[in-house]
């Protein structure tokens, strides 16, 4: 099968297509036959080292199929169901064995590329908004980088809790996909002041979370958006790792609250998968959540989603199709 490995760390280059052969299902794994497969922009911190992985490895976090085959002891599947998941790895290929607990099902109405556009981003959305500080009506909430595959997702879904949403996004075309998307409120970070216009829109009150996932160019601005005892959600490194925050800085912004979740803490059993996934595609097949796929490549072209992806040029979510 095609498979697209990386044998060093590095840029975008570094992601080769291969022919390797194609797994079989081990104990607790189920074999998938991928229809998609999702860009994440976990990948570039693998490829590039920031997380280290052994190497040579098959990146590639989620995706959506049909099992072929399942392995020792797995109940939850049988051959020719429709499936995604979001696990550790392993999913530019044709196919992949993954544990049967990182899988969920897939209910007839959502189409393979939606499930591999939002089932991962959309579980993020989910557990960001609604454990890790959760969204109510009425709050304000600040979500940096608005029209990616993750923001557009917060978004639609801040604005269905009832919240005033702000998001900030790169370019006047991103703006308008924010806007369509939730956001009441955009706001050109490449060019304006986000604290000083996040406090203009709040009549100086400031946010009461601040959905973090650009890191270290927006730190800062997120911080001092934020009311008193607001949230500072720091979820992800677009633009570098956050740098460190002093405990006194929390304090004198006003007993903020800093904290950095990951999707693995909140989703760690079959059962909170089910729980997320299930809300995800609910409102997905309601019509209350539109995933947008900006982009699709061919999976022997994952080296080019990803040049899009970390060159700012790619809207909402991006998938591969094997
Ligand atoms: P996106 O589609 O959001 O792509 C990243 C976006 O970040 C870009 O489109 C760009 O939007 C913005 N950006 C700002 N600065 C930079 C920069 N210097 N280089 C590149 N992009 C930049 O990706 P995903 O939806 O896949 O992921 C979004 C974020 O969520 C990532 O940081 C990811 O790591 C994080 N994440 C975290 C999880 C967790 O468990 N903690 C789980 C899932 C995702 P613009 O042009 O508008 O600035």
């Amino acid at each position: 099968m095609l498979a697209i490995r990386i044998n060093r760390t590095g840029g975008p280059e570094v992601l080769e297509p291969v022919t390797v052969d194609t797994p079989t299902a081990g104990p607790g794994q189920v074999l998938v036959r991928h229809e998609a497969i999702g860009i994440n922009y976990i990948d570039t911190y693998l490829r590039s080292g920031l997380y280290p992985l052994p190497l040579p490895a098959v990146l590639g976090q989620e995706a959506a199929g049909v099992v072929e085959a399942v392995g020792e002891g797995v109940t939850r599947f049988k051959a020719g169901d429709r499936v995604a998941y979001s696990a550790g790895g392993g999913g530019y290929a044709q196919y992949a064995a993954v544990a049967a607990d990182r899988t969920a099902h897939l209910p007839e109405g959502i189409g393979f590329d939606t499930a591999a556009a939002s089932l991962l981003k959309g579980m993020t959305a989910e557990f960001l908004l609604r454990r890790c500080y959760p969204l109510k009506a009425g709050d304000t909430a600040l979500i940096q980088a608005a029209a990616g595959g993750v923001g557009l997702i917060l978004s639609q879904w801040a604005k269905l809790l009832g919240a005033t949403v702000i998001g900030t996004v790169g370019s006047a075309e991103k703006a308008e996909l924010a806007r369509a998307n939730g956001c009441d409120h955009v706001i050109l970070y490449r060019d304006e002041d986000v604290a000083a216009r996040v406090k203009e829109i709040t009549g100086g009150k400031g946010v009461q979370v601040a959905y973090d996932s650009v890191g270290k160019d927006t730190c800062e601005g997120s911080l001092a958006s934020l009311a008193r005892r607001g949230w500072y959600v720091t979820f992800g490194n677009a633009s570098g790792p956050a740098p460190p925050v002093a405990p006194l800085r929390l304090m004198q912004g006003g007993s903020l609250v800093m904290t950095r979740p990951s999707l693995a803490d909140y989703v760690r059993t079959a059962q909170e998968l089910d729980e997320s996934s299930g809300q995800l595609f609910d409102l997905i097949a309601a019509g209350k959540l539109k995933i947008e796929i900006g982009q699709r490549f061919p999976l022997s072209q994952a080296r080019a989603a990803y040049e899009a992806l970390e060159s700012r040029a790619t809207i909402g979510s991006t998938v591969l199709i094997p």
